[in-house]
């Protein structure tokens, strides 16, 4: 036995048992999303948005991996939150497996470019890394497609003193992310976003718009862990 495991035994985060931070019974109960269209949650093979959904919305497809539950929240926040870095390791590889049985469902253009949901600089300050890049990178691995962070950043809203902007700059910035490399965005087709939870799509949709506001024809989706049922409200907020 490993000398670390005698000195910080791993148990699981749900149920307590002992072993490893997930136990094999707890992995099961995580609920599989089906493919549905995105913006209005009905049964959609290949997880595309539906033409007539697609007048109001500008992603192509959305794939969820699992429902965004007590479980699953509890799973994430450890994640994220919880100081238990090993966690990590058992968490990416479940998402790799589930990214494997549905992977082949999940139309994806040959040269697709991987990238996370940015976070602000000063979040990445408080926390140190961006864990939905570590999610992304898994991701890209497992779809065999170039990963690469910085194509979309997010604006520091709380270095911007709103009071001093015209009206038309506070509309420019309170989108909240801008291409640093607009040549770079011009020499690709396809755009995979990675994040960790989506509710109802909006900071997805302001991305995909930043996007096609450089390149209008840019094929952009996205692959997400968890979503709620429509109907299920968060306890807490997710940063
Ligand atoms: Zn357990
Ligand atoms: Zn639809």
């Amino acid at each position: 036995m490993d000398i670390l495991d005698i000195l910080f035994p791993k148990s699981c985060v749900i149920c307590s048992k002992h072993g490893d931070y997930l136990c094999n019974r707890c992995k099961k109960l995580f609920k599989k999303s089906l493919p549905e269209c995105y913006r209005c949650r009905k049964i959609s093979p290949n997880y595309l948005t539906h033409k007539k959904c697609a007048k109001i919305s500008s992603l192509d497809s959305v794939a969820v991996l699992w429902e965004y539950n007590e479980l699953s929240s509890t799973v994430l926040k450890k994640y994220k939150y919880g100081g238990v870095l090993d966690i990590e390791d058992t968490f990416l590889e479940l998402i790799e497996k589930r990214l494997s049985e549905i992977k082949e469902s999940i139309i994806l253009g040959s040269k697709t470019l991987v990238s996370p949901v940015p976070i602000s600089k000063n979040r990445l300050r408080e926390r140190g890394f961006n864990q939905t890049e570590k999610i992304a990178e898994v991701i890209s691995k497992e779809l065999n497609r170039t990963f690469m962070t910085d194509l979309i950043m997010r604006k520091n809203s709380d270095s911007i003193h709103q009071s001093l902007l015209s009206k038309e700059e506070r509309l420019f910035h309170k989108e909240g992310f801008f291409v640093p490399n607009g040549n770079l965005l011009k020499s690709i087709t396809d755009i995979l976003i990675i994040d960790d939870v989506i509710t109802t799509g909006s900071t997805l949709e302001q991305i995909t718009k930043c996007i096609k506001k450089v390149v209008p024809k840019m094929s952009v989706k996205s692959i997400c862990i968890f979503r709620g049922k429509p109907y299920y409200k968060r306890q807490e907020p997710i940063q």
